[in-house]
C-alpha cells in the first residue's frame, strides 16, 4: 500500500506520461515539440490514442474490456474512491453542498423481440461511481465519485 506522498508522486508521474504520449501523437501530425495544448486537446488526440490502443489490443488478442476494467480499478485507487458502493446517503454536491436528490444516469437490461415487444428485465437500475451525476439544486454535474462525501474527504489527504 502506498502512503500519500508516494500517491502524489505517482499521480504526477501518471499525468506526465499522459502528456508525453499526447505530445507524441501531436508530433505525428506535425505539431512542433511542446506547442500542442494537451489540456484542451482540440485535435482529439486522446480519442485517437484510445482508438489506437483498442486496435492494438484487437490485433494482438488482448482483452480490451479487461484492460479497461483493470485501468478503472487503478484510477479508483489513485483517487481514493472507496470500495463500498455509492448511495444517496454518502453523496453531496461538491459545488453547493446539496444533499438528498441527484440526477443519476442508469442503465437497464431490456429484452427486445423482433416484433417490437420489449420486456424490462427485473434487475434493478444499474449505476456506479462512474455514472453521470447532476445536482438537483444547482445543476453542477460530473461523475458519481465526485459527489461522494467519503472520497471528497480523502482528496484533502495530500501532502505533496
Ligand atoms: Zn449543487
Amino acid at each position: 500500500m502506498m502512503d500519500t506522498t508516494q500517491t502524489g508522486q505517482h499521480h504526477d508521474f501518471v499525468l506526465s506520461v499522459a502528456k508525453e504520449v499526447i505530445e507524441c501523437r501531436a508530433a505525428r501530425d506535425g505539431h512542433e515539440p511542446g506547442t500542442y495544448n494537451c489540456v484542451e486537446d482540440q485535435e482529439g488526440y486522446i480519442v485517437s490514442l484510445l482508438n489506437a490502443l483498442r486496435q492494438w489490443s484487437h490485433v494482438h488478442e488482448i482483452d480490451w474490456e479487461a484492460e479497461l476494467k483493470f485501468a478503472q480499478g487503478l484510477f479508483r485507487a489513485d483517487l481514493g474512491v472507496p470500495d463500498t458502493p455509492a448511495t444517496l446517503e454518502n453523496m453531496a454536491c461538491p459545488k453547493c453542498g446539496h444533499k438528498g436528490s441527484f440526477y443519476v444516469e442508469v442503465s437497464s437490461v431490456i429484452l427486445f423481440f423482433e416484433d417490437g415487444d420489449t420486456v424490462l428485465d427485473d434487475t434493478e437500475e444499474q449505476w456506479n461511481d462512474y455514472s453521470y451525476c447532476g445536482c438537483h439544486a444547482c445543476n453542477h454535474d460530473g461523475r458519481v465519485y465526485q459527489f461522494r462525501t467519503d472520497s471528497q474527504q480523502d482528496k484533502e489527504n495530500t501532502d505533496g
